[in-house]
């Protein structure tokens, strides 16, 4: 069910619990400012999460109200994740959903990075 991303950050939503370490993920990568783990139900050959370490619901949240340092860092976390996961020669694609129309149904901002296949049409035609 998508999220309402104007609503304050709710501490017990999965990611934060994943951040915390209450509940297992597959750990693809993780900084000060961020950590990358696999999507439980994979989308493309390579379908990884990137979530920045604070406590914003969406990329609107985190744009609007994150330190300089947290926003470079995550960036930077993602491009790196990118990179060694050899996704830059082949190609690779990133997506953050946004409250009801983008179909976010996780209220921790995360980014979906797809790759290991050509990805075909951004928005599927309806
Ligand atoms: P959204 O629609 O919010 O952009 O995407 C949420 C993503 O989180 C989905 O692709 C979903 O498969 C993934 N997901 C949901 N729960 C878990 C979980 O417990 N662990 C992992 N690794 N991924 C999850």
């Amino acid at each position: 069910m998508p999220i309402d991303p104007t609503l304050p950050y709710d501490r017990d939503n999965i990611f934060a619990k994943i951040l915390r370490g209450e509940i297992p993920c597959s750990k693809v990568y993780e900084d000060d400012f961020a950590m990358a783990f696999h999507d439980i139900a994979p989308q493309a050959p390579v379908h990884v999460l990137v979530v920045p370490k604070g406590d914003y619901v969406s990329w609107d949240d985190f744009s609007a109200h994150a330190p300089d340092a947290l926003i470079a860092g995550f960036v930077r976390a993602v491009g790196h994740v990118a990179r060694e996961l050899g996704l830059v020669e082949p190609g690779y694609r990133l997506l953050a959903n946004i409250g009801v129309h983008g179909g976010q149904e996780v209220p921790h901002l995360h980014v979906h990075l797809f790759g290991g296949q050509p990805l075909g049409r951004m928005i599927v035609a309806r």
